[in-house]
């Protein structure tokens, strides 16, 4: 009863989907984790490589961690930029999604505090929890070939978090992966991160070399993103079927949607910390942007 309480309340706060898994050790993602840090494809996010054995073991995150609650916000915006502007990924259109995750977790752990005695810790990004990965375990949905967990019927334009707790719950059941044949986004990728069908090396990604690279060194970007990637994501055909987020922090300001080059070139700090003011994209700063660009 607990678990179907939990899921409604996180509907009412906004959350497109929740599902529950089981704090554990999964055999699969210490594999893909090992595979993919032994190759090297994690370049300077050298984080990745600390924690190993807590990221592919939930059960260590919290004393006594029994279950791990994942949730995902639609950031899928209704405005867009102009095609020729330089692009930002769909994710940084609004407000820092880890803020607005994590403003929402909140609240959907103070309600479980009130339903029965427990502790737990919410994640949104910023400690190893792979929350992807629980989010496929969770039942929400699948991961793609372009590394993206995709919500049936939704698509893969979500902001994902989760809430670790010391109690047991009812457990979801995982989904199976649809991609089947497909490989569009493979082969929409415009440098070749992909370098098989769910395995990303990050240091071609453009997404990475614009957000994550903090050497001057970084690879030339391409196609005109100058703040994330989301190729591979409007590569997907389940993405046709996404649906406008309807949080408010992720809309776009007129401001934003109008940048176009030659104002961005000519930007001062104030300028960019007034359209910036709450979004990811100050992680950069000016200068981050002005080197994409
Ligand atoms: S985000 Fe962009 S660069 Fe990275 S894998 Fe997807 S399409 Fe390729
Ligand atoms: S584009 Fe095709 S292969 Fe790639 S994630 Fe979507 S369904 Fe899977």
């Amino acid at each position: 009863m607990f678990s179907s309480l939990i899921k409604q309340k996180a509907l009412q706060l906004g959350f497109e989907a929740c599902g529950i898994c089981k704090a554990e050790f999964t055999n699969e993602h210490a594999e893909y984790l090992h595979q993919w840090l032994d190759k090297g494809y994690y370049g300077e996010m050298s984080y990745m490589n600390r924690n190993v054995e807590v990221r592919s073991d939930s059960s260590l995150l919290i004393e006594n961690a029994k279950s791990v609650i994942v949730v995902a916000l639609n950031y899928f915006p209704e405005k867009k930029q102009h095609p020729d502007a330089p692009q930002f990924a769909y994710h940084a259109y609004g407000k820092d999604y880890h803020l607005v995750v994590k403003e929402k977790l909140q609240q959907l752990y103070n309600y479980i505090q009130e339903l029965f005695p427990v502790d737990g810790r919410i994640f949104c990004d910023t400690a190893p929890l792979l929350e992807k990965y629980h989010a496929q375990k969770a039942g929400l949905g699948w991961i793609g070939k372009n590394t993206q967990l995709i919500i049936p019927g939704k698509g893969s334009f979500f902001s994902l978090g989760a809430i670790v707790l010391n109690r047991e719950l009812d457990y979801d059941t995982p989904q199976e992966n649809r991609c089947g044949n497909c490989r569009k986004c493979v082969d929409a990728c415009p440098t070749q991160a992909l370098v098989a069908p769910g395995l990303l090396n990050a240091t071609r990604c453009i997404s990475y070399l614009s957000i994550e690279n903090k050497s001057m060194l970084g690879k030339p970007l391409s196609n005109n993103q100058i703040y994330g990637c989301d190729i591979c994501n409007k590569a997907c055909p389940h993405n046709q079927q996404a649906k406008a987020t309807m949080v408010e922090e992720f809309k776009p300001s007129d401001a934003f949607l109008n940048l176009d080059k030659e104002q961005i070139l000519q930007m001062n700090e104030d300028t960019f910390n007034d359209i910036f003011k709450e979004s990811g994209v100050k992680r950069i700063g000016l200068k981050g942007l002005l080197k994409n660009l």
